[in-house]
């Protein structure tokens, strides 16, 4: 037999490149099963290949440091194919451990398969040496080579399925597994190496003169280190990105819950908003129908709360709400919602047997509340009206149920309060007296009922005037002026806010005309239009004929529609607000901030003004979020290049801090009540800020 030795130099270098492809291809099974989709193909691909690369050329330095006593050489076609084996079965390996699951019957079929490929690629390497006569094997290591092939691929293939989970312990356990495959796929090699016996007399075929072996192991060594550490790095990059990634989307989903959350609750008392009552409502109303079941609504209001609130002011009012809140809330089952509509509102839905039930759970609510209460100190008494209705007796509908029980409420104030009061039929009385209006409503305009006033807008702090806003009155002969509050709503449900409409429309653009001539032609007037009127097909031709008939350029006029009229329907929405701002005429947002708005759509409003609801105005100064809403308002304006006006300006506190946050400009009480056109005029001519009489 020919006495082989060994390059000890090389056989280290094969024993370390065997623990880093291990490490590797460890690395590689966590990164293929975390990823999804096509980037899990990419990975597998480009880890079978790192993988087998590595195995293979352990499996080829280990040939290279064996000498023998005469000329060697490796034939290439050979050595290739051999390399092709252990990039399949690398393949098969990272597969196999990416499955969700690994039972003991899949993982020694796999072990079995690896393993003879393991032990394939090893006598495949071993052929292209072409030894003549051939090499011999002893049969007992032989069977023991391909004995531990299997052992270390089965072990092999268990740790990585367990260690593909990211931990904190994860990657040194995953280094000590590298090194125990490391020496597990070298043992194999060597065994394998021992078992081979090359008798006296036997010459290398693949002898070619060229390539000295030393060279090919430095190049093999360097290229394979550069294959794996390349592998490894992409992956640690790639693990670092989608842990950040998944930190980002943690806190997205986070703050869409905190604002799903804010968006469905109140923000004093943490009850349920009308939003979400309505939704709960829905849902009884479904189940109630569906299993032949009861509930009741009850709304509540607090009789005296008013008086606490201007007796110590708005901050021991709220803290008293929060207190009355937690006393309903404890009063009432888990399973029942209790929701604040704002102010001293509240409701409760739920769910009863009988009618007895919701009394029982009424009077419940109402000696809790009749406690007194202890807030900062002083002791505050309020009681509560109760009004009741009951499903499906008082409505079937959450409209209907909704009306009835508040109308049952007043009914209940009216009983002197702190009491209970059932939904009656007779309730509705008042429905005849809104037929009656309705009856002198379609006849308001021909008999000139309607008028307009007009409130002054300045430019922040105070002045001067750069329009107005007209509001319009009705004049009736018995009931007096009527604020629009009264009688635009029927209006909008009549369908007769279309010709209401045109005439404000009319009238505003004809005072426009006046002022103008009388030397203001820097003032616009702005007109509010209905969501009816907004959508109304004839909307764009009456502006268009309007302001043609008194002479007027569209600039003058601003149209005002709120932000959830502008909001619903996006798209035909957006489409009427382009053909408006086409001609030429200013678009304001009103009552901005109450409604969702999506940024995006916002941005493609063709709009000029977003004019900040009242509500964000009446407590800026105590209330910090309030203000931070107007700042926020405000920088969304400036991105937008829109103008901020904000409304219900009642205080010089209110004023100044407005002006602070970077309103453009302001309207309210404190600058000027809406008044006739005459007494706007003359009360500008005496001083600048206009007053209404008094
Ligand atoms: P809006 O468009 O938000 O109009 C502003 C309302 O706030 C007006 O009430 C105005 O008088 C009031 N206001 C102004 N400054 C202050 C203030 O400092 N404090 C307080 N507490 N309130 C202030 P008004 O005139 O009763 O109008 C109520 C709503 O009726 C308007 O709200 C608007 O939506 C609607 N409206 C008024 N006129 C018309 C109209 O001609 N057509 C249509 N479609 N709707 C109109
Ligand atoms: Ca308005
Ligand atoms: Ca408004």
């Amino acid at each position: 037999m020919l006495a082989g030795s060994y390059n000890s130099l090389l056989v280290l270098f094969s024993l370390l490149v065997a623990i880093l492809a291990s490490y590797t291809a460890l690395d590689m099974a966590a990164r293929i099963s975390t990823a999804r989709g096509r980037a899990a193909h990419w990975w597998l691909a480009g880890g079978a290949c790192a993988m087998g690369t590595g195995i293979w050329s352990m499996h080829f330095l280990g040939m290279l440091a064996f000498n023998l006593p005469i000329p060697m050489g490796y034939d290439p076609g050979i050595t290739l194919l051999s390399l092709l084996i252990a990039i399949a079965f690398s393949a098969f390996a990272l597969w196999l451990v990416c499955q969700k699951t690994l039972p003991w019957p899949r993982l020694a079929g796999g072990a079995l398969l690896t393993g003879s490929g393991v032990a394939g690629m090893h006598y495949t390497g071993m052929a292209a040496m072409r030894m003549a006569p051939g090499i011999r094997y002893i049969a007992s290591l032989f069977v023991l080579s391909i004995a531990i092939a299997i052992l270390a691929s089965g072990t092999a293939l268990w740790m990585a399925f367990t260690l593909r989970r990211q931990s904190l312990w994860v990657r040194p356990l995953r280094a000590g597994a590298a090194v125990v495959m490391g020496f597990a796929i070298v043992g194999m090699h060597y065994t394998g190496m021992a078992a081979a016996e090359f008798p006296l007399g036997s010459v290398c075929g693949a002898v070619r003169g060229g390539m000295d072996a030393g060279w090919l192991a430095v190049v093999i060594v360097v290229a394979t280190l550069a294959v794996l550490a390349i592998a490894l790095i992409i992956s640690v990059l790639d693990s670092r990105l989608e842990a950040r990634t998944a930190i980002l989307a943690e806190s997205l989903a986070e703050a869409n819950q905190e604002l799903t959350y804010l968006a469905l609750h109140d923000n004093l008392t943490k009850l349920p908003n009308r939003v979400l009552l309505e939704d709960r409502l829905d849902q009884a109303i479904q189940a109630a129908a569906r299993e032949h079941g009861r509930f009741a609504l009850m709304f509540m209001d607090l009789d005296g709360f008013k008086a606490v609130n201007d007796a110590y002011g708005h901050p021991i009012g709220d803290r008293l709400l929060v207190e009355v809140a937690q006393r309903i809330g404890a009063s009432v089952r888990s399973q029942d919602t209790i929701a604040r509509l704002g102010g001293d509102e509240f409701v409760l839905l739920a769910s009863v047997a009988e009618p007895a039930d919701a009394a029982t759970l009424a009077e419940k609510v109402l000696s809790a509340v009749r406690e007194p209460f202890l807030v900062a100190g002083r002791e505050l008494r309020v009681s509560t009206s109760i009004g009741i209705a009951i499903y499906p007796g008082d409505g079937e509908l959450q409209h209907d149920l909704m009306a009835n029980a508040d109308a049952a409420m007043y009914h209940a104030k009216a009983l002197g309060r702190n009491t209970i009061c059932f939904f009656e039929g007779s309730m509705n009385a008042n429905v005849h007296e809104q037929l009656q209006l309705l009856q002198d409503l379609r006849l308001a305009i021909e008999r000139r009922e309607l008028v307009l006033q007009y409130q002054p807008k300045l430019t922040a702090p105070n002045g001067p005037v750069i329009g107005v806003e007209a509001l319009v009155r009705w004049a009736h002969p018995a009931h007096g002026l009527i604020a629009p509050d009264q009688f635009i709503p029927m209006a909008e449900k009549t369908g007769l806010i279309v010709p209401i409409g045109e005439w404000v429309l009319d009238e505003a653009c004809r005072q426009m005309r006046e002022w103008r001539d009388a030397g203001h032609p820097e003032w616009s007037i702005a007109v509010n239009l209905s969501p009816l009127q907004f959508r109304h097909a004839s909307l764009i031709e009456t502006v268009r004929e309007t302001l043609a008939r008194h002479v007027l350029e569209p600039r003058c006029l601003t149209l005002e529609v709120t932000e959830s009229t502008a909001m619903r329907d996006a798209d035909a929405s957006l489409q009427i607000l382009q053909q408006l701002h086409g001609m030429g005429v200013r678009i304001s947002i009103d009552d901005f901030g109450t409604g969702y708005s999506s940024l995006l759509y916002l941005k493609r409003l063709p709009a000029s003004e977003l004019k900040i609801d009242r509500g964000f105005i009446r407590e800026l100064a105590r209330d910090s979020e309030d203000a931070a809403i107007v700042s926020a308002i405000v920088a969304l304006g400036r991105t937008l290049n829109l103008s901020i006006v904000a409304e219900g300006v009642e205080t010089a506190t209110q004023q100044e801090f407005l002006t602070r946050l970077g309103c453009d400009s302001l309207q309210g009480f404190l600058l000027g009540r809406p008044m006739s056109a005459d007494h706007l005029i003359a009360s500008l001519s005496q001083g600048n800020v206009p007053q209404p009489p008094a």
